[in-house]
Order: structure tokens, then sequence, then C-alpha cells
């Protein structure tokens, strides 16, 4: 039997796991490879407009079809051990797209697959809520993965706007924005973090301990 979906995110899991996959994959810079994290895994991924020519639809009726998901999706095919990530390209900018792709990521290596029965799109699967918690994970994987709020906290001051924040880690400016706002808010717990980025991305940090 599956494990319960747990009732509020783990926000410390959820953490440490991104850390790993920027420390498994040796990263020290921005902004982060997706694509070598994506080569390494068994993930097979197409864009929206992909299976939309192969089936011949248009993306409304893609969209309608994926229960409304507009950004992306992922499913995981048990039989092959496989996981399938569909991503639209439509009106979206490539740091959207890799904030949906890093989103996708956070699914499969947190495991929602394996340990809940997260696999059903839409239907008699998952509640909205016990859905929301998973994806309220998958988000906070996105952000500790690409752009983290202890990193941001790091930079030197004058480039802790959205602007710059933006096109260090290559995410949107509402991305960038929210990693500055977390920062901001809860500047002790993400100072606790700081010890892993000013390690693992010295070459930024070093004029901390100048
Ligand atoms: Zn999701």
């Amino acid at each position: 039997m599956k494990n319960k979906i747990p009732g509020r995110p783990r926000f410390a899991y959820v953490s440490k796991s991104a850390w790993s996959v920027i420390e498994h994959f040796g990263f020290h810079f921005y902004p982060i490879d997706l694509d070598a994290i994506y080569k390494a895994l068994p993930i097979v991924s197409h864009t929206y407009q992909y299976y939309m020519s192969m089936w011949g639809v248009t993306l409304d009726e893609y969209i309608s079809s994926v229960c409304g998901i507009k950004d992306g999706f992922s499913i995981y095919d048990k039989g092959n051990n496989l996981y399938v990530v569909s991503y639209n390209t439509q009106d979206m900018t490539q740091a959207r797209i890799r904030w949906t792709l890093a989103h996708e990521l956070g699914h499969i290596i947190l495991n929602h697959f394996g340990e809940f029965d997260a696999t059903s799109l839409c239907g008699p699967g998952l509640t909205e809520e016990e859905y929301g918690v998973l994806d309220v994970e998958a988000n906070t994987f996105a952000s500790e993965l690409l752009c983290s709020p202890a990193m941001v906290g790091l930079l030197p001051e004058w480039e802790r706007n959205a602007d710059a924040v933006s096109r260090f880690f290559f995410v949107s400016k509402q991305a960038a924005e929210k990693a500055i706002a977390k920062w901001d808010s809860y500047p002790g717990l993400h100072s606790a973090h700081a010890a892993f980025f000013k390690s693992q991305f010295p070459s930024y940090t070093s004029h901390e301990s100048a």
C-alpha cells in the first residue's frame, strides 16, 4: 500500500533533496544545468507542441485532456520505470520553462510517484488538498535547486534585486522576487542554510569572508 500524503509540505526534507542534487552533479556555477540532470535520469521529455502535432489537436484541446494543466506535468510509467515529462512552450519564456522542468523534477526526485499514488493527473486520484501539498513541495524543490533564498542572501547587496537575480539564476522576475522576499522574511532560517552554498559555490561567495 502507498503511504499517506503528508498533511504539510516537508520543507527541510525537500530542501536537502535539492541540495543533494546540486552536490551530486558537482554544480559550482549558476545557472543550474537542468539538461544534465534530465539526461542522467530515466526521463523522456517532450513539449506539449510535440504531442499536439502527433495527435492533431489544438493547444486548448491538449490542455483540457490533461486536466487543464497549462505549464507541464509528469507521469510515471511503472512498467518501464520511466518518467514522462510534458511541458508547454507556447507563450512561455525560457525562464518559466526552466521552472516547470525543475518543478517536475521535484515530483520525480522527491519520489511522489513511488511513495504516494500520484500517478494520475485527474479523476479519482488525489484530492486537491493532497495535490496541493505535493505541488508546494515540488515548487520548494525548484526554488532550492534553481534560486535558493540562502544563495540570494549570499550575493552582494547591490545584486539583490529582481533584475540581477533573475539573470544570475536564469529564473523569471517573479521567481527572483519571491526568492528575495523569502530571504528578507526569514534571514535567520536561510542563513542557517548558507554553509552549504558557501562551500558549493565558492566563486560567488568569497567576498563574504574578505
Ligand atoms: Zn506539480
